[in-house]
């Protein structure tokens, strides 16, 4: 790769991990390397950083510190929160609402949920929405959750979550509302106590910090039942001594990106607008993203090229996006289907996902090579 200028578009799948984030991790792994159940004075610095950390996050989130859990990934967090809620509120009812165009880490335990006895409704998007009155038709006295993502990863489609949750809270004040918010938490502006929302599931990657952690936020008050068993760290909902550099990180990416989070985002507006209009001059492209979609995440079919052949020649060009959701390896999207796009259209999808060092010069590129590649690649078919 060589002498290739290396464009990546793939900030939804993961991210470079952030300066204050890569320091803040130095920090921890060699001087407050200590453990944080430790007693003596290494040890207690260890507990500081985490600390800080925990406070950096509550004040991205706008919560309170103690609300904050640390896990080791956004899987976690909705596990954690999914079978938690279902074991500890079992006698409440049967039924979980959720909706078809969720991640896997949600779909997934729901699925074993269901296939151990509970009843799922799944909502589907009716004209390319979900509204906040379809998910309330859904819920009634017997229901214990309803999880809900923010804003789904492949399209960038935005979920109406605080109305969602106000109007699922007036049919039933006792339904536990969890939100997948991996893809929006410092991108788009919400704060926890603005709407009834219960549990919140975060991801370290997509917000540049390292892999390997993430956080939940559980309201106070609310009890979950642990998956882990062992020294009860994080008030006993994740036992395992905690991972101090990569929760250290995780606080100072948070601190980071929320604290540009509105320069950030009048930034992708720009990309968004214009890689829209230089794929508008592509023939044969289709825009698969809602127009008032997160402007982060853009979604398109470029007809007759399946996605990993132009994936590929991407590639050789220097140039990562992604085709459907980075967890699928490839896998096709059944949440594009959903959302109304064709076979044909699932078949041919792109996603761009930009991260703040994109520039509207490496569109220029972007589009160049989609271009091209579209050229050379329709004359190349049998
Ligand atoms: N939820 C959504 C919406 C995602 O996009 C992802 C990852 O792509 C996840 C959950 C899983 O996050 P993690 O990789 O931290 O487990």
């Amino acid at each position: 790769m060589i002498g290739i200028p290396y464009l990546y578009f793939d900030h939804a799948a993961t991210t470079k991990v952030c300066p204050p984030a890569v320091e803040a991790a130095i920090e921890a792994m060699t001087t407050t390397y200590g453990n944080p159940s430790s007693l003596h004075h290494m040890g207690l610095e260890a507990e500081n950083t985490v600390s800080h950390a925990r406070r950096q996050m509550a004040k991205a989130l706008g919560c309170t510190p103690d609300e904050v859990i640390f896990t080791s990934c956004a899987t976690e967090s909705n596990n954690i929160a999914i079978f938690g809620a279902a074991k500890t509120y079992r006698r409440r009812g049967n039924r979980i609402v959720t909706t078809t165009v969720e991640h896997p880490a949600v779909a997934r335990p729901v699925e074993q949920l269901e296939q151990q006895g509970w009843e799922v409704v799944r909502i589907s998007p009716k004209n390319g929405r979900i509204t906040p009155e379809q998910v309330a038709e859904q819920v009634d006295r017997n229901t214990v959750l309803v999880s809900c993502m923010h804003v789904n990863n492949e399209t960038g489609l935005i979920l109406p979550v605080e109305e969602i949750a106000r109007q699922v809270k007036r049919k039933n004040p006792d339904v536990l509302f969890h939100v997948d918010a991996v893809q929006s938490f410092c991108k788009l502006p919400f704060q926890v106590k603005k709407f009834p929302v219960d549990l919140l599931s975060i991801s370290g990657h997509k917000i540049y910090a390292p892999k390997g952690v993430g956080a939940l936020y559980k309201k106070k008050g609310i009890r979950l039942a642990p998956l882990l068993l062992g020294g009860g760290q994080e008030q006993g909902l994740r036992s395992g001594t905690e991972s101090v550099p990569l929760i250290a990180a995780l606080g100072a990416a948070a601190e980071f990106v929320s604290g540009r989070r509105e320069a950030f985002y009048a930034h992708y507006q720009d990309l968004n607008k214009r890689l829209r209009q230089l794929l508008a001059q592509i023939p044969d492209v289709t825009v698969n993203s809602p127009a008032e979609g997160a402007p982060y995440t853009l979604n398109f079919s470029i007809k007759g090229i399946r996605s990993e052949i132009m994936l590929h020649f991407l590639e050789q060009r220097g140039i990562s996006v992604s085709s459907g959701s980075a967890c699928s390896k490839g896998a096709k999207s059944g949440v594009l289907a959903q959302l109304g796009c064709t076979p044909a259209q699932v078949d041919t999808a792109i996603r761009v996902s930009f991260g703040y060092e994109n520039s509207l010069d490496d569109l220029e590129l972007l589009a160049e090579a989609i271009g091209e590649g579209t050229r050379t690649l329709l004359k190349q078919r049998p």
